[in-house]
C-alpha cells in the first residue's frame, strides 16, 4: 500500500497545487479517501478547461455549461472529432491540499508546544517549539525551494539560525542556500498518514536533526574562514602591496576555493589586482603542498600547521652548521 502522503509532496513545492479529478483517481481509492477524510485534500473550484477524454491528441478546450430544459446544469467541451463531448460534474471536480490543515497535522504529529502561524503566504510557518538537547528551538515548515515553483521567491529561511527547518520535498542538500544555511530536513522519508494524523518516525527524526545541524556548523564555519579571509586580505592591501600577499592569505584562499586557479580569481577579486595561479601554487608549494593541507582538517589548524612547519624549517636553516652551508 502506498503512503498517501507521498503523492502530494511532491506538488506542495507548486505555487498552487490543484488536482484533477482524474488524476487523484489513480493514486487509488485509498489514498485518495484518507488524504481526503484527514482534510489535506479540499475540493476546490471545478476545472474550467478539460482534456477530450476521446481524443489521442490531448487537446484541451474551455468547458461550456447550460441549464437544460428539466433544469439540470450540464456541462461538455467541443471536440472536432466527436461535437459536443458531455461531462459529469464529477469529471470536473478538482482538488487542493489544506495548508492549514497540514501544518497544524504536522505540529501535532511533531508534539509541539505553542501556536501555528503563517510567516509568509504560502512559504513559511511556524509550527511551534521543540524541547532540543535542554533548550527549545523553533520549528518551521517552509516551501518554495523547488526549481518548479515561478511565482514567489522563496522563503529566506537565514533569519531563523536556530530553527529546524522542515521541507516538504526538496532535499537539503540539494537547496542553495543564502547565509546562514540552516538545519533542514526533507519529511519525505519519516512522515506517514496514519488513522489519527501525520506520524513521525522518531528514530529517523532525531539522526537527521543532528546531521542537519552538523551541516549548518560546518557551512556557518566556511563562512566565517571566507568572512575572515577577505578582511586578513583587506588589510594586507592597504598595508602592503598586493603583490606581497602571504604564503597565510594564499594559502587559506587556496583551501577555501578548493583550486589554484579559483583561489587566483578570488584574489584577484578582493585586491583589484592580478594574483596569478601560479603565485598560489607556490605558497601552497613552500607551505608543504596539498598533502599537508588536507591533513590539516579546517582551514585553521591547516593554517596552523603550516605555520608551524615554516618555523620549523626556519630552525633547521639556521642550524646548518656553518661549514655545510656553502655545499
Ligand atoms: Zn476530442
Amino acid at each position: 500500500m502506498c503512503e498517501p502522503l507521498s503523492f502530494v509532496w511532491p506538488h506542495i513545492e507548486l505555487d498552487e497545487p490543484l488536482f484533477e479529478e482524474a488524476f487523484i483517481r489513480r493514486w487509488g481509492d485509498d489514498a485518495f479517501l484518507r488524504l481526503r477524510h484527514a482534510g489535506i485534500l479540499q475540493q476546490a473550484e471545478s476545472a474550467d478547461y478539460f482534456l477530450c477524454p476521446f481524443c489521442d491528441d490531448g487537446h484541451a478546450e474551455e468547458v461550456v455549461s447550460w441549464e437544460s430544459e428539466a433544469g439540470i446544469r450540464r456541462f461538455a467541451i467541443p471536440c472536432p472529432e466527436n461535437g459536443r463531448v458531455m461531462l459529469s460534474p464529477e469529471q470536473l471536480r478538482q482538488w487542493s491540499v489544506s495548508f492549514d490543515r497540514l501544518v497544524s497535522l504536522l505540529a501535532v504529529g511533531l508534539g509541539l508546544t505553542g501556536e501555528v502561524s503563517e510567516i509568509e503566504p504560502r512559504r513559511l510557518w511556524r509550527l511551534g517549539k521543540v524541547s532540543w538537547q535542554g533548550g527549545l528551538r523553533d520549528v518551521l515548515f517552509a516551501t518554495g525551494f523547488d526549481s518548479r515553483c515561478l511565482l514567489a521567491p522563496p522563503p529566506d529561511v537565514g533569519k531563523y539560525p536556530s530553527a529546524i527547518v522542515l521541507l516538504p520535498h526538496a532535499k537539503a542538500s540539494s537547496v542553495n542556500w543564502s547565509h546562514p544555511t540552516p538545519s533542514a530536513i526533507s519529511l519525505t522519508q519519516i512522515v506517514s498518514l496514519g488513522a489519527d494524523g501525520v506520524e513521525f518516525d522518531h528514530s529517523l527524526l532525531i539522526p537527521m536533526i543532528t546531521e542537519a545541524d552538523a551541516v549548518a556548523t560546518q557551512a556557518a564555519q566556511s563562512q566565517m574562514n571566507l568572512r575572515e579571509l577577505k578582511v586578513l586580505i583587506s588589510r594586507e592591501v592597504k598595508s602592503i602591496q598586493a603583490h606581497e600577499l602571504t604564503d597565510d592569505v594564499l594559502v587559506r584562499a587556496y583551501v577555501q576555493e578548493g583550486s589554484y586557479r579559483k583561489a587566483a580569481e578570488f584574489l584577484s577579486r578582493e585586491t583589484g589586482q592580478e594574483i596569478t595561479k601560479d603565485k598560489v601554487h607556490r605558497a601552497v608549494q613552500r607551505c608543504g603542498g596539498t598533502t599537508a593541507l588536507a591533513r590539516g582538517g579546517d582551514s585553521n589548524s591547516i593554517v596552523r600547521t603550516v605555520a608551524s612547519q615554516r618555523r620549523d624549517r626556519t630552525k633547521k636553516i639556521q642550524r646548518r652548521p656553518e661549514g655545510k652551508q656553502n655545499q
